[in-house]
This record gives structure tokens, sequence and C-alpha cells, in this order.
């Protein structure tokens, strides 16, 4: 088992600074759900971690800490995050390294 990031919906939907999802390493790993919010009746959406896709290097909680100042994200054991979000159906356009995230879904590993 190892640690990977996990997004705290409630306080990040509170501001949805958007901040990680331009820091993050990894391309498609922290991706941005507009109605996370709305199902908590919150205002915004909320950003979340695709967690096969991420390779626990922290830098997201850095960036949440110390420059958005909102402290929502946290390094978690993968085997602890029960509602999880995968990404499926990747598919890579001819002649492209860029991979599309389709459609990710929320499930256990
Ligand atoms: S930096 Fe923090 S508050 Fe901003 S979108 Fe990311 S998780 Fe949410
Ligand atoms: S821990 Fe690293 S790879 Fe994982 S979501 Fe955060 S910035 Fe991306």
């Amino acid at each position: 088992m190892y640690l990977v990031a996990h997004i705290d919906t409630e306080i990040c939907a509170a501001t949805s600074c958007k901040l990680c999802t331009q820091y993050c390493p990894e391309a498609n790993t922290i991706n941005y759900n507009n109605d996370a919010g709305k199902e908590k009746g919150l205002k915004y959406g909320a950003a979340y971690v695709a967690v096969d896709r991420c390779k626990g290097c922290a830098q997201c909680v850095w960036v949440c800490d110390n420059m958005a100042k909102h402290n929502a994200i946290k390094m978690e054991m993968i085997d602890q995050i029960g509602d999880q979000a995968l990404t499926e159906n990747i598919t890579y356009a001819e002649k492209n390294s860029s991979a599309v995230l389709a459609n990710p879904v929320r499930g256990q590993m």
C-alpha cells in the first residue's frame, strides 16, 4: 500500500480555487467536478484525484496548504479511501502522447 492525495470535497467546494489542478505533474490526475459541491448542497464544484494516476509526490498538498491556504488535501493510504475516483476509458490519439480522460468513475480499488 502507498500514499495518494485525497481532497476533502467540502473544504475544497467552499472556495473552489482550482489552484492545485495547475500544479500536479501527472496529467489528468487532479480533475475538477463542477457538480461535486451541488451533491452536498454547496455552491461550487471541487477538485478530486484519480488515485490510480497519483504518484504520491504531495506537491498538491503544498500548493493547497501554502499557496491557496485551504488545507483541503491530505495524503492517505490508498486502501483507506472509500470513495475513489479511478480513470477508465483513457484513449490515446494517434501520434499524440496526451491522454484524454473520458469518464472518470468512482469505485473501490
Ligand atoms: S488548491 Fe485546495 S481548495 Fe483549491 S481546488 Fe485544489 S484542493 Fe480545492
Ligand atoms: S500527490 Fe502529486 S501526483 Fe498525486 S495528485 Fe498530488 S501533485 Fe498529483
